[in-house]
């Protein structure tokens, strides 16, 4: 590789807003083959907004957005976000929660008001033997089936309520995706949120259901991109989460969303600046191009 023909291909890079860590980065956005893409906040806004509450029998919603809004109020995750703006903007200032704790890729946990409140996926009230009753189970599949994010609120040993919250799949994604498939890549939906939600996202952006990866733990997005490379795959990972970051690090190439976390930031070897994906495209087109004119 010639230095003059690096430099042109990285001074390039900058105006398409893509951050290049080295040179040798180039050789390997070349070769993948397939691009793994996590869903929240790189194919959708991850911007998300509170949609319905749906109370057991006996329970008072006002209740439901007092002591969940003031448990998420302790976490940074963009659902947490959606039901601690939605509870502050009825109920103002909320006390703040005591043991917080969160519970990667499940959800979070802690007490409020003298109540041990959870809230999170069904599988961490099912870790403290709690199951949602009928009407609310009923009330979360109806939630997935439209593409919603469900999230179960239980305190004091009791499954309360189902919180509806819903995010909006980024403008850009979808020509993005088409983009790469045109380069000749397989996208892959990556997701620790449920299986219908993820397939709804990729049904919109033009992914299909058996490249659909969901439920996946954060710790374990690392191993969906091992497996891949154990098929003789190429991978290129786009995330922005710090649940990114190993899977980022292993990837053949390592995407990150400039307006993600900084622990993403440095596991990849490239930036996208502006959180667009389809300089995910223009990343992989630059580097064959800048490649192609120097052998
Ligand atoms: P993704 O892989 O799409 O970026 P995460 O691994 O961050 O998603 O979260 C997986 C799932 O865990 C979420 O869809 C949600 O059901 C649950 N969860 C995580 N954090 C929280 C939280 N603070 N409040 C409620 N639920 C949460
Ligand atoms: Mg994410």
């Amino acid at each position: 590789a010639t230095p003059t023909a690096l430099m042109v291909g990285t001074g390039r890079g900058a105006q398409l807003g893509i951050l290049i860590k080295g040179p040798e980065v180039l050789e390997s956005t070349r070769r993948v083959d397939t691009i793994v893409l996590d869903k929240t906040g790189t194919v959708t806004t991850g911007r998300m907004t509170l949609l319905a509450v749906h109370t057991a029998d006996g329970t008072d919603e006002t209740e439901v957005l007092r002591l969940a809004g003031a448990l998420e109020h302790a976490s940074e995750h963009p659902i947490a976000r959606a039901v601690a703006d939605a509870a502050a903007a009825k109920l103002g200032p909320l006390p703040a929660p005591e043991d917080f704790a969160n519970v990667p890729g499940l959800g979070v946990q802690g007490i409020v008001d003298g109540h041990a409140v959870l809230a999170g996926r069904e599988q961490l009230l099912a870790e403290w033997a709690m199951a949602l009753p009928a009407d609310l189970a009923r009330a979360k599949a109806e939630a997935e089936t439209a593409g919603r994010t469900a999230i179960a609120v239980a305190w004091d040993g009791e499954a309360r309520a189902v919180l509806e919250v819903a995010d909006a799949v980024k403008d850009t994604s979808t020509e993005a995706i088409t983009r790469l498939r045109a380069l000749g890549l397989t996208p892959v939906l990556l997701t620790g949120d449920n299986r219908a939600v993820a397939e709804s996202v990729a049904r919109e952006v033009g992914i299909g259901a058996e490249h659909v990866i969901a439920e996946v733990m954060p710790e374990d997005k690392v191993d969906v991109v091992k497996r891949l490379q154990a098929e003789g795959r190429s991978v290129a990972m786009v995330g922005d989460g710090v649940n990114d970051a190993a899977a980022l690090a292993q990837a053949d190439l390592g995407l990150a969303m400039g307006t993600g976390t900084d622990a993403a930031i440095e596991a990849g070897d490239l930036t996208l600046v502006r959180g667009d994906l389809r300089a995910a495209a223009d990343a992989i087109r630059l580097a064959r191009k800048t490649l192609g004119t120097i052998k």
